[in-house]
Formats: structure tokens, C-alpha cells, sequence
């Protein structure tokens, strides 16, 4: 089932997410659910509270060549960032036609537990270490925005308002 996305405003962005206990069929729905959420937008990642669930869940679908991913991490912690540093264009499903430069760790150290409840460490490096990076902030309530450099920042403000307005716009629909 595709599941609605929520977009910058929205408080849950902000919250820092709670671990999984146990592996569900309610967890196991949810995780199948953000699939098809992210599939059907043509992304690459996205996180639980972007579908308005506070767990640390997210996922990853990307395919570059031959890189490929298409995993899910439940409950991860980022153990290393490496200091060499990349920059690169970045979006977010929260924040509609917003793209801008980031900097991050060119490779990451993770450990996470897989759909079975495994304990797994893995290493990434280049775009998918970006898109893990993106994610993983994302559960500790970080956004991408917050990592643009402060003079951009003022740049795309005008944008950023017209996403909050879209957002009460949609509220009012909904009433
Ligand atoms: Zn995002």
C-alpha cells in the first residue's frame, strides 16, 4: 500500500524515533508499505517518520550501475564516519523540488538489525553511504536543510515557505 509522505513542517520530522522491540507482522506491513511508497515516487530512501511513524526504520532502493541496494535497517547506529568529505547535489521526499549541495562522509561504518532481527555491520561508501546518511539523520530528526551552508540557507527560503504552505493547504482539505 502506498502511504502518504509527509512534508517539511510536520512536527514528526523533528522527533527522534523510537527503536523497534520486535519484528511484527505490523512492523513487517509497515516496512512493505514503504516500499511501495518509495518506489512509486522514484527515490531512493526514506525513513519511517516520513510516512508518520516514529520507529527507526528506514530503507534504501537504489540501483547506479553497479551499485545496487534495496534493504531495509531497523534500529541502525552509524558507527564511523569517514573524514574524507564529498559534496553533492541532495533531495527529500519531504521537501518537494528542493535540491542543494551537502556535504558528506564518503564511507560509513553501520550496524543495524535486518528484517529477521539479525545483528549485521556493513560498510558503504560514495552514493549510498550519502543516502544511508541522509536517513539515518532523518530518525534523529535532522533534515537535509540543516546541513546547507547558512547563505544558501536565506536562498531558499522563499522555497521552503512554499512548501510549509502546501502543507496547510492540504490540512485544510482535509477538513
Ligand atoms: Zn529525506
Amino acid at each position: 500500500m502506498i502511504l502518504p509522505i509527509v512534508t517539511y513542517g510536520d512536527p514528526i520530522l523533528r522527533k527522534k524515533c523510537n527503536n523497534v522491540k520486535e519484528i511484527t507482522e505490523n512492523i513487517i506491513i509497515l516496512i512493505n508499505d514503504m516500499f511501495d511508497t518509495l518506489k512509486n515516487t522514484g527515490g531512493v530512501g526514506l525513513s519511517a517518520n516520513q510516512v508518520n511513524i516514529p520507529l527507526n526504520i528506514f530503507i534504501v532502493n537504489y540501483e547506479y550501475n553497479d551499485d545496487f541496494i534495496s534493504k531495509v535497517f531497523i534500529n541502525p547506529n552509524i558507527i564511523e564516519y569517514s573524514d574524507d568529505k564529498q559534496i553533492s547535489k541532495e533531495g527529500c521526499l519531504s521537501f518537494p523540488s528542493l535540491y542543494d549541495d551537502v556535504s558528506r562522509s564518503s564511507s560509513i561504518k553501520i550496524e543495524y538489525q535486518d528484517i529477521d532481527f539479525n545483528n549485521k555491520v556493513d560498510h558503504y561508501s560514495g552514493d549510498i553511504a550519502r543516502i544511508i546518511q541522509h536517513e539515518y539523520d532523518h530518525l534523529k530528526g535532522v533534515l537535509f536543510i540543516d546541513k546547507i551552508n547558512p547563505l544558501k540557507r536565506k536562498i531558499i527560503s522563499s522555497k521552503l515557505k512554499s512548501i510549509l504552505k502546501k502543507k496547510i493547504h492540504t490540512n485544510y482539505l482535509i477538513k
